[in-house]
């Protein structure tokens, strides 16, 4: 029988961890054991500081759990979906010997952990098709298979292409690579996409593991809360291989507030609205002058190659108007990433680009 576990680094798989003082199961009234401070400091007016945090904050992972429809044992938070990224190459990948599958262009982070953990980075390029770029499922499968690749990251949807995966294809993946590779479903714009959130597969198959994060749609990029969603035994490792306290007192009280009922209905007001923006600014661009291609889009951005990308985006800046230059990419050297805004930035981008009058 296979369990996820079989793909964690053998030395690993019954390594303690750190213990920290905040992790052991005793009870008591005065708490001498940490060496904290015994007053608070004047900074800390609600006075929860003082003391180390939870490693993982129960009443925040429970919400999140709720959130993402799986059980709290289910999902690790930690600082921002990188940590996640990082925790999963560490634990999986042996240096000098595994491999991880990555589908450029794609979100660096992938083969910037694996390179500093000495595993060797496999590409399969998207396929740039009519519909956008596509993820080459068999390709993916194929190569993780000849490469026996610990980690395949599919980002979906993808930055900074814009295209995502169906759910029956990142399903029919983790079947072909049971026992094999653990396939990582990067769902960091998953808020402002159509598909269904891949956490819904981990019943059906274990070596598929979910990111998410409350830095894109929940505006929270500066708290770094992200977690990962993956079947509890993995989850147990990656929590004993992360560091101590990953969780601040006060990122997680934010954390837990911009989740309450009426953080959450802006929050799904501001995405409807970026949906309508992305749309709007999509079909503009697509009659700019100079534009080349605009790639449809399920995240908050759009990937929008240009005839000439450097005159772009020096009248971008010199308009005051910063966004992602994709030119030292592979295969996107045309290209700039734009995220779409509130409809002033997006109108006083379009008017930079010589398209609409620019908004005072
Ligand atoms: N995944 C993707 C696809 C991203 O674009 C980003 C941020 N740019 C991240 C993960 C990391 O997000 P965070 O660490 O803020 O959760």
């Amino acid at each position: 029988m296979n369990t996820v576990l079989d793909l964690v680094r053998e030395d690993l798989r019954s390594f303690g961890g750190y213990k920290s003082a905040r992790t052991e199961a005793v009870s008591g009234e005065v708490w001498l054991n940490a060496n904290e401070s015994a007053w608070e400091n004047l900074a800390d007016r609600d006075a929860r500081n003082r003391r180390y945090p939870d490693p993982q904050p129960q009443a925040l992972r429970a919400r999140l759990a709720q959130l993402y429809g799986c059980d709290p044992a289910q999902l690790l938070i930690g600082r921002g979906s990188d940590e996640a990224i990082d925790l999963l190459v560490r634990a999986l990948c042996v240096p000098g010997r595994d491999a991880v599958v990555i589908t450029p262009p794609v979100f660096g982070m992938y083969s910037v952990c694996a390179r500093l953990q000495g595993a060797r980075v496999v590409e399969v390029p998207l396929v740039d098709g009519d519909a956008g770029f596509a993820a080459d499922m068999d390709a993916i499968g194929q190569a993780a298979l000849d490469q026996a690749a610990k980690l395949v990251f599919l980002c979906s949807p993808s930055n900074p292409s814009g295209s995502a995966i169906a759910l029956a294809d990142v399903a029919a993946l983790a079947q072909r690579l049971l026992g094999r590779a653990l396939v990582v479903v990067d769902e960091a714009y998953g808020e402002f996409s159509d598909i269904d959130s891949a956490a819904t597969l981990l019943a059906s198959h274990s070596n598929v593991a979910v990111l998410r994060t409350l830095s894109k749609a929940h505006a929270l990029a500066a708290a770094r809360i992200g977690v990962v969603i993956a079947d509890w035994q993995l989850i147990d490792v990656l929590r004993r291989c992360q560091a101590p306290y990953p969780v601040p007192t006060p990122c997680a009280d934010l954390a837990f507030i911009g989740l309450s009922g009426e953080a959450l209905t802006q929050t799904r007001q501001r995405i409807a609205l970026i949906l309508f923006e992305r749309e709007r600014v999509r079909t503009a661009l697509s009659s700019v002058a100079g534009v080349v291609r605009v790639y449809p889009s399920q995240g908050n951005y759009l990937l929008v190659r240009f005839a000439d990308a450097e005159q772009a985006f020096q009248s971008l800046l010199a308009a005051g108007v910063v966004v992602r230059d994709q030119r030292s990419a592979p295969r996107i050297g045309d290209a700039l990433r734009i995220t779409i805004g509130m409809p002033t930035e997006n109108d006083r981008m379009l008017a930079a680009l010589g398209l609409v009058e620019a908004v005072a």
